[in-house]
């Protein structure tokens, strides 16, 4: 039987990336979910739903439309760009509602399906920047400087991720993070060489860098692999 698997923010350029790869693979039922869904998936076994992962009421009745959950991959995230000291408190709880309360509200009506079914797996993005700071001289003029709030919440999304690791693996659900470094898209020229100085491989991922790590998480084999931070960076961590 198909399995029944839910991806987040597949509007976005990594998320669409996640749907077109799983969707590939046969035995996947997939829901891609987003706010703003965009263009269909030209694929029988993607169904889009217009959900948004920070409202409650949404979360609870897309989750009592579907009977099981095997795979849950909580990708949706968002960053805000202003410096530190223009940060207001609306916009800092703008990334904390989606980063954080959007996460924690799919994962808790996911497990609640995944204990009664006796299985599950739980994949969380989190960054490179939940795990060290950014490196501001990379970003010069870019005005795409990462801010502490992002910083925050993807810290907090690995942390998420250990805690229902280790309080739901007798369930036989395995909940684990991947990390991506920097992904290209239309950053500007320096950006681009000051980030690709910075890491050891030279360059910046390419969706297509994220996919082993992630087939690898939800695949039948991983059964023990749980409560892990898998950081996809090219090596940008190491040093
Ligand atoms: P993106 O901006 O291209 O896509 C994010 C998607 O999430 C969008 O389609 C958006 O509509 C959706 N979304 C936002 N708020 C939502 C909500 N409330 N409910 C449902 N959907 C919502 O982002 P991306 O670059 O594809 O990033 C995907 C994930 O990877 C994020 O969690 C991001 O933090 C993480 N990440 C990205 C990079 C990178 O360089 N792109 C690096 C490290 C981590």
């Amino acid at each position: 039987m198909a399995k029944n698997l839910i991806i987040t923010g597949t509007g976005g350029q990594i998320g669409r990336a996640f749907v077109s790869h799983v969707s590939q693979k046969a035995g996947f039922n997939i829901f891609a979910c987003d706010k703003e869904p965009q263009s269909p998936f030209d694929s029988a076994n993607v169904t889009t739903v217009e959900l948004d992962i920070t409202d409650e009421s949404q979360v609870s009745m897309f989750f009592d439309s579907i009977d099981c959950v095997d795979v849950l991959i909580n990708n949706a995230g968002i960053g805000t760009f202003t410096p530190f000291e223009q940060r207001t408190v609306e916009e800092f709880m703008s990334v904390v509602d989606v980063n954080m309360k959007g996460t924690f509200l799919m994962c808790r009506e996911a497990i609640k399906k995944m204990k009664v079914s006796g299985s599950g797996k739980i994949v969380n993005v989190g960054s490179v920047y939940g795990v060290v700071s950014s490196d501001y001289r990379i970003y010069g003029d870019s005005k795409r400087n990462n801010s502490e709030v992002y910083s925050m919440t993807k810290a907090a999304v690995i942390m998420l991720t250990k805690y229902l690791a280790a309080h739901y693996a007798k369930y036989n659900i395995q909940v684990n993070a991947i990390s991506p470094g920097g992904v290209m898209r239309s950053q500007t020229k320096d950006f681009l060489s000051n980030y690709s100085n910075r890491t050891p491989a030279g360059r910046l991922a390419k969706e297509s860098d994220l996919l082993p790590a992630l087939e690898y998480l939800i695949s039948d084999e991983n059964v023990y692999t749980n409560g892990h931070n898998l950081v996809v960076d090219g090596g940008l961590t190491a040093w």
